[in-house]
């Protein structure tokens, strides 16, 4: 019995379905339901919430998300052979798992679930940044969720909530910190998988606030930090140049000097550019 529920250790339930680790799936799965338990405290009260989880695999996450008192957990696993797995959970915890076996890449399942909605998951590496900026730029803002909970690799974690100066600092960290209070929740070795991924991991919680910190047209602000980080180690005057026309003016009209780099510019400078260029 493990620590959590009345369900058998992950190891056999790994043994019994034959649930072999595949690689092209990303599947390092998380077999300690302590670990899982403390993943799912890290999206905070889930208690009155729906969850969205990708990639459940055999269940360790999801077995702490409900656990832990997630109202509803939808859990959209790509590969078949979890779902006998899967069903035992569901039937542990009546009426509060639905298992989607389906590519989270191709279904928008945020809009089959009710508000206040909590995205929790251990993200194969191979999706999970796609994911991350899919659920990042919704066509409106507040998104339909109120936190994501993500497990990437370390350096993905970390070029996240990088701040300006950091060589880590570009597109991602700038379209995560505009709307959103990002930071690191967890760091964990490769030990604490099954199989050991190649690198470190991390959890990052990401709380999106009710209105963008800095006002800027999502469209404006993402064209100019695309090109701004494009060619990160020229200086803006020169990676800007193609789309912003009088480009050394507009820069200094927001008090960015030319000479500087896209890595130097905060997010609040990045917003007064958008501005002036939508201007
Ligand atoms: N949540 C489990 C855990 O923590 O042990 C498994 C995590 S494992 C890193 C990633 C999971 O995502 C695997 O179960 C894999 O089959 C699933 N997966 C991979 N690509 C997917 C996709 N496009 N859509 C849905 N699930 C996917």
């Amino acid at each position: 019995m493990s620590a959590i529920d009345s369900l058998p250790p992950l190891r056999e339930v790994i043994a019994t379905h034959g649930l072999s680790a595949k690689k092209s799936l990303g599947q390092n799965f998380l077999l300690d339901l302590n670990l899982t338990a403390k993943i799912a405290r890290a999206a905070g009260d889930l208690s009155g919430c729906d969850v969205l989880e990708v990639g459940p695999g055999p269940g360790g996450l999801t077995r702490g998300l409900l656990a832990e008192g997630a109202r509803h957990v939808l859990a959209v696993e790509k590969d078949s052979r979890c779902l006998p797995a899967l069903d035992e959970i569901a039937a542990a915890y009546p009426d509060r798992l639905t298992v989607l076996n389906a590519d989270a890449m191709d279904s928008d399942v945020l809009t089959r679930l009710t508000a206040p909605i909590k995205v929790v998951a251990n993200l194969p590496y191979n999706v999970g940044t796609e994911l991350l900026v899919r659920w990042l730029t919704p066509p409106a803002w507040p998104p339909v969720w109120d936190s994501l909970t993500l497990m990437f690799q370390r350096e993905v974690a970390e070029r996240i909530v990088a701040q300006p100066g950091s060589k880590t600092y570009g597109r991602l960290a700038i379209l995560a910190q505009w709307r959103c209070d990002a930071r690191i929740a967890m760091r964990l070795p490769p030990e604490a998988f099954t199989p050991p991924p190649k690198v470190a991991s991390a959890v990052v919680h990401l709380r999106a606030l009710p209105e963008p910190r800095f006002e800027a047209d999502a469209a404006v602000l993402e064209r100019v930090v695309a090109a701004a980080f494009g060619q990160r180690r020229k200086m803006l005057r020169a990676s800007l140049k193609g789309v912003i026309p009088d480009i050394e003016n507009v820069l200094e009209s927001v008090g960015i000097a030319p000479t500087e780099r896209a890595e130097q510019v905060s997010v609040e400078r990045f917003c007064a550019l958008a501005r002036a260029v939508a201007g």
